[in-house]
């Protein structure tokens, strides 16, 4: 069979780390298997790499800030190629842009847009192992861009369906994809499979476990993945496919603990609304719970969305510049708030959920300020103080019993 395997930052990071990693590998190729592998920067290699930033230009421009940022992962494909070497294993490294990655121009956050797998695939037809730096990938200009922090299960589900390839596993530092983050939840319990459109809500609602990008492209090219652990490879992980309804409405609990909450004041319910969100899409800020409420006045309102922490500066900037044409009267923004929501696919006609997880919240006398619902989810904004006691009583209600 044909198969990528991809290892997070955490796998890699030290030479111990990349010699059991490498170890696998080998072993995958010693079966006669085609093996592509995908590889993060090293532990903690990138945040490094932006606090190297920061001390030089508090506000480096996109370009430069992914030309740094290339690095680490390019030193991990080296090595790991270099310690499969070793091994006695060949293999060779190959840069997002030697690999066919080609995405769309915006630093920082782009977009896959198609790869172009003829080199990495001549090197596994010739029996040798391809080691592609993920995270990063060249745009129609020829420069350096980064997918987004988490990026690199992107470029390995990416991989994988323009390789065809018959599975797609993500070696992680947890056994698979959990009820809720085992470091927060004790008794958090591994999925043994779960369905694409679960596991891309969690991911978005901000589990950790796999980037959301990744998961969508896997939905839709029908890509086979498989998140497991590198320290205790042995036992199963979690299976992703279109399979849902496991006969259990509530299937998991995401924390994002980035989030802000914005409130506009006095605005326009007609033409003034509908423009503020242009603006903000515009911009590329990405909104998730919107809530309209009646102002003093019937035609002028109150609306409150949440924001990514990280897009703070910019939401404001957006807002300071349309005050005047969309006239609204002002607005707030409540930082260090946190999103928690219970996700499943069972949930939309199951009932009772919403109820049972206002409930645990209660019995720990925690008020949510905000409460919405979709159709796998339900979401409370609550202050991040509260957020990691909000999962352990949403998780107990739900799966302790
Ligand atoms: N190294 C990048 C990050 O830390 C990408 C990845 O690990 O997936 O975000
Ligand atoms: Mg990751």
């Amino acid at each position: 069979m044909r198969i990528v395997m991809k290892f997070g930052g955490s796998s890699l990071a030290s030479a111990i780390h990349i010699r059991r990693a490498a170890e696998l590998i080998a072993r995958q190729r010693a079966e006669g298997d085609q093996v592509a592998v995908v590889v993060s920067a090293q532990g903690d290699t990138t945040d490094a790499l932006i606090e190297k930033a920061r001390e030089i230009n508090p506000k480096p421009c996109g370009r430069e800030r992914d030309m740094l940022l290339c690095c680490g992962e390019q030193m991990s494909m080296a090595l790991m190629a270099m310690q499969l070497e070793a091994l006695g294993c060949p293999a060779v490294s190959f840069c997002g842009w030697q690999a066919g990655i080609r995405t769309e121009s915006r630093h920082g956050d782009a977009r896959i847009l198609k790869v172009e797998p003829q080199r990495v695939k001549q090197v596994l037809e010739q029996g040798r192992v391809a080691v592609v730096a993920g995270f990063q990938g060249i745009d129609g200009e020829g420069e350096l861009t980064t997918l987004g922090r988490g990026g690199s299960d992107t470029t390995a589900v990416a991989l994988a369906a323009a390789l065809q390839a018959d599975l797609c596993r993500i070696y992680t530092d947890v056994q698979g994809v959990y009820s809720a983050d085992p470091r927060v939840v004790e008794q958090a319990r591994v999925h043994r499979e779960i369905s694409y459109d679960e596991m891309l809500e969690m991911a978005s609602l901000g589990a950790k476990v796999l980037h959301s990008r990744a998961v969508e492209l896997a939905r839709e090219h029908g890509v086979r993945v498989e998140v497991r652990s590198t320290f205790t490879p042995q036992t199963g992980g979690t299976a992703l496919g279109s399979e849902c309804g496991h006969g259990q409405a509530v299937r998991g609990i995401a924390c994002d603990d980035r989030v802000d909450m914005v409130t506009v004041m006095g605005l326009g319910d007609g033409p003034e609304t509908c423009r503020l969100f242009n603006c903000l899409a515009d911009s590329g800020i990405s909104i998730d719970v919107i809530i309209r409420s009646p102002g003093d006045r019937p035609e002028r309102g109150v609306v409150s969305f949440s924001v990514g922490a990280a897009d703070r500066e910019k939401v404001a900037a957006v807002l300071k510049s349309s005050q005047r044409e969309l006239n609204f009267s002002g607005f707030l923004v409540q930082t260090d708030m946190a999103k928690v929501s219970v996700v499943g696919a069972g949930m939309s006609d199951g009932c009772g959920v919403a109820a049972g997880m206002l409930r645990a919240l209660q019995e720990g006398e925690i008020r949510p300020q905000y409460i919405t619902t979709g159709e796998l989810r339900i979401s409370v904004i609550l202050p991040k103080a509260q957020a990691q006691q909000a999962v352990r009583l949403i998780h107990a209600a739900f799966f302790e019993n």
